[in-house]
């Protein structure tokens, strides 16, 4: 499959009139107009020496017209997009890295990505947005001067090239990950399969779109079910509930530090949350605390569905099924489109119940980080798995438990520690909001372990007593050697809890 059929074949059924797009507060986008939009850009480009295989850089605000521009040039060229936070060193960085030759901005953009483009010799198309002909519809401004037309011009074949993203860069410096037309639609598909979405969904957006989580689960597999997505400006725990109030969405999808901002003003949003009840929650990423599901789901009244994604899967490996079938919390439920294992050192299957890596094989997964063949060497077995670098089992039912990242483990003088298992034990602590575990160096041991944690609204608890706590659950060489009692734990750009180089940020080494 391709976008551009994925489109047409929405067509066909009968989804011309449907919303597609929506914005709080906008005119809507119907199926029909945003096939067109996509025609319409993809003759454009064409037109101007883009065609299909091209990369072009993304770098809008989020919203509908990210949505929309993200779906019409992945329909016909390679959709690069970033985050528009980057500084110009970053964006100078990634604009190299993905051998972009144009750049998709917004009229009047603030962010270095143009002056840096330029800097590059790369061409920048100015996109204005006409939200009076529904949320997400744009034109776009070439620059002055003839250029020949594509060599290969229309509609990407699946083969082809529909996305080019970043790692998150969590355990090391981000790869470049190529995403087929196929491994797309197949993750979007996927999705659409675990989440049973119809045409009968409303999603309310609140993902970044810089990232696979938001592009694919967000955008993606909800427009090829038939079904709308509201498109916000971004994430605000603030504006959420008002949002919620006007899309009257059936489900959403966010990290799980997004759930817990939100959770924090769910009491006062009662209301809100009564008048509009949702199918389900759905939550990837990281991993969701098993006490921030059972609160969302008693705040919510819904299923808090967590699923398994990542870049180099174009997102979802795994997922808990919808009601009746049980979901579990702390765990990420069934395979969900690809097939997984769980290997020992030698890439051999393990028995259920036994942690090692877990390794995928499908439709959804890319053939190979770009210009990397040093990692590429190490991601993939002999039998052709892609090695995740996350460590986990699977039970004899097929759900699947994540116990960490391999490149996470902490290595205390010999003693190897799961930096989740120690975060799991302090997030039974009463006080104990959030918690991070992560390695410290240290003189002798090469590593210790801390802890950086946020305590809940109005309470209270000293570093000694969480230690205390700690020592009395733990294995004395995994309690925390230090507890640092925090407003904030820094993220990363994708909203991402990052334990390696946290303690450089926090200034402990
Ligand atoms: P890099 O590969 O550059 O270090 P990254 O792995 O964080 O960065 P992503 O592709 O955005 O980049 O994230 C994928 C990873 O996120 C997975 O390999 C896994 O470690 C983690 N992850 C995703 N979903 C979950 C989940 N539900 N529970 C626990 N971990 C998850
Ligand atoms: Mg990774």
């Amino acid at each position: 499959a391709t976008i551009a059929q994925t489109l047409n074949d929405l067509i066909r059924t009968g989804a011309d009139d449907a919303t597609a797009l929506s914005s709080p507060g906008g005119v809507p986008l119907t199926f029909a107009a945003l096939r067109a939009l996509t025609a319409r850009t993809v003759a454009d480009l064409n037109a101007h020496g883009t065609g299909r295989g091209a990369r072009i850089a993304i770098v809008l605000p989020n919203g509908p017209d990210m949505a929309a521009a993200f779906i019409a040039l992945a329909a016909g060229a390679v959709a690069a997009p970033l985050n528009p936070a980057y500084t110009a060193e970053e964006f100078t960085f990634y604009l190299r890295d993905l051998g972009a030759t144009l750049l998709v901005a917004a009229e009047g953009d603030e962010t270095p990505a143009v002056r840096v483009a330029e800097r590059l010799g790369i061409a920048v198309v100015r996109l204005s947005p006409t939200p009076e002909q529904g949320a997400g519809s744009f034109t776009l401004r070439f620059p002055e001067g003839a250029a020949a037309p594509a060599p290969q011009g229309g509609p990407s074949a699946p083969g082809d090239l529909a996305l080019v993203l970043h790692t998150s860069g969590t355990t090391s410096r981000p790869k470049i990950v190529p995403l087929s037309q196929a491994n797309v639609c197949a993750s979007a598909r996927n999705i659409r399969n675990a989440l049973a979405f119809t045409a009968q969904d409303r999603g309310l957006n609140i993902m970044p779109l810089f990232h696979i989580h938001g592009l694919i689960a967000g955008i993606l597999a909800p427009l090829s079910a038939g079904g709308q997505v509201c498109c916000t400006p971004g994430f605000s725990a603030l504006k959420f509930f008002g949002w919620m109030g006007e899309a009257r969405p059936t489900w959403y999808t966010a990290v799980p530090t997004m759930h817990q901002a939100i959770l924090g003003r769910a009491g006062r949003n009662a209301e809100t949350i009564a008048a509009n009840p949702l199918r389900l929650i759905r939550s990837s990423s990281s991993s969701l605390p098993p006490q921030v599901m059972a609160a969302l789901e008693e705040a919510f009244g819904a299923p808090v569905i967590e699923a398994y994604g990542m870049t180099e899967a174009a997102h979802q490996m795994a997922s808990n099924p919808l009601p009746p079938r049980p979901h579990c919390p702390g765990c990420v439920g069934l395979a969900a489109g690809p097939e997984i294992a769980v290997v020992g050192p030698d890439g051999e299957p393990l028995a259920s119940g036994e942690t090692g890596e877990i390794v995928i094989r499908g439709d959804n997964v890319m053939a190979g980080y770009e210009n990397n063949p040093a990692a590429n060497a190490e991601a993939f077995t002999r039998q052709g798995w892609f090695r995740t670098g996350d460590q986990g089992s699977l039970s004899p039912e097929g759900y699947l438990t994540i116990t960490g990242r391999l490149k996470e483990i902490i290595n205390r003088g010999g003693e190897k520690i799961s930096p989740r298992e120690v975060d799991e034990i302090l997030m039974d602590h009463p006080a104990v909001a959030q918690c991070v575990t992560f390695a410290v160096p240290h003189d002798k041991l090469g590593e210790e372990v801390a802890a950086a944690i946020v305590l809940r609204e109005g309470a209270d608890a000293s570093e000694a007593e969480i230690r205390a706590f700690a020592a009395s659950r733990l294995a004395g060489f995994k309690v925390p050697a230090k507890v640092l009692l925090l407003d904030e734990i820094p993220q990363g750009a994708t909203g991402k809890l990052q334990r390696i180089g946290l303690a450089r940020k926090l200034g402990l080494g």
